[in-house]
């Protein structure tokens, strides 16, 4: 199997492995582009065409015209929103295609479509507007688009419920509560304007006069990484370094975004870190590889992880090796490309194309 990989690959030393690499590089030129993602290992992304957050990625996946081989360094839901924006002739492949998203997989089809028609007596689909987090299956990306609504990233989830509330005048936001309820926070939303729907409980768990005079809808779902930070740590953190700024990704609860100095996504944090100024100390509250990369790309700057002894770390985007990529790359003729499928694509694409508008 993919997954278990031939020994030659498994066994192989760093140095062979990025020698291999770089040999399929030059052999495959200008018909590959390698895409790799900001929470990946280092050494992954020494090896990277283009790095970005997913929202960047989207864009350059999008404006990939002649590549042939698209290799995503990511999660499974970026590589199908890279298939979904690029030609049929275009062949987009994960490098480790065993890396998901739990936040992802907190948003089934089947609950998300039972919320739906719960929700439709409330005003229905000329009310509700889905818009969805990039953190989705493609499946659920076509029913967004599919029902008027778009996809959102953290860079532009403000701009994303903006587009909503101007054309209707209830959102149904999934998977991520807290980007959810930080953005409806951003955008002066009362507290009994969000109502967070169970998933796990009958009828969300909500009462009908709780879903009608809601205006966000906040699918119950969240990422275990960043969930990770509290105020303690931001609290210990100041009295420890009382000059710190400290920066954190809205998928972090509401009270932590509130403590922080500032809060943003994956982009917002690395532009915070290149032009923080010399000695500036940052605590940052995301995903580890990006701190320890930031840490190492700016030495005249003291940039801490934000939960001190806990490693905040994404498993899924630790999945990938080199010795992944580089097999991959040497056998992407034999392996299965990440497809969506024909009944998802239009309206996947429509979905995100609304995205890419709103920029
Ligand atoms: S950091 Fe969180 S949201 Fe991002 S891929 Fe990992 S689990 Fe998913």
């Amino acid at each position: 199997m993919y997954f278990s990989l031939p020994e030659e690959y498994r066994e192989a030393n760093a140095a062979t492995l990025n020698n291999r690499i770089e040999e399929a590089r030059s052999r495959l030129g200008h018909r590959l582009c390698l895409l790799v993602h900001h929470y990946q290992r280092m050494e992954i992304v020494a090896h990277a065409d283009y790095l970005g957050d997913s929202y960047a990625l989207s864009k350059l996946a999008a404006g990939q015209k002649d590549a042939e081989i698209i290799i995503f360094c990511g999660v499974h839901f970026m590589a199908e929103s890279a298939d979904v924006l690029t030609s049929d002739q275009q062949m987009v492949y994960l490098a480790n295609p065993l890396a998901g998203c739990p936040m992802a997989d907190m948003a089934d089809m089947a609950d998300v479509l039972e919320a739906w028609e719960y929700l439709k007596p409330f005003g229905g689909a000329d009310q509700f507007m889905p818009v969805s987090y990039m953190n989705t299956t493609a499946g659920l990306k076509a029913f967004t688009g599919r029902n008027g609504g778009l996809i959102c990233t953290s860079s532009n989830a403000r701009a994303a419920l903006e587009y909503a509330y101007d054309r209707r005048d209830k959102v149904f936001f999934f998977p991520d509560e807290n980007l959810g309820m930080n953005t409806g926070n951003q955008l002066g939303l009362k507290p009994e304007e969000m109502v967070i729907w169970d998933f796990s409980r009958q009828n969300g768990g909500l009462t009908e006069d709780e879903i009608a005079q809601a205006r966000l809808i906040l699918w119950k779902g969240h990422c275990h990484v960043h969930t990770n930070f509290t105020v303690d740590q931001i609290t210990h953190i100041r009295q420890e370094y009382p000059d710190v700024q400290v920066i954190v990704h809205p998928e972090c609860i509401p009270d932590v975004v509130d403590a922080a100095d500032g809060a943003g996504s994956t982009r917002y944090i690395v532009e915070y870190c290149e032009k923080a100024t010399a000695g500036s100390v940052i605590a940052i509250g995301t995903e580890v590889n990006l701190i320890h990369r930031m840490a190492e790309e700016y030495p005249d700057k003291t940039i801490l992880q934000l939960s001190g002894e806990i490693c905040p770390v994404c498993a899924n985007m630790y999945r990938t090796t080199l010795n992944d990529l580089a097999y991959c790359l040497d056998h992407h003729a034999d392996l299965k490309p990440i497809r969506v499928p024909e009944s998802d694509r239009a309206d996947a694409l429509l979905s995100l194309q609304r995205m890419l508008e709103i920029g």
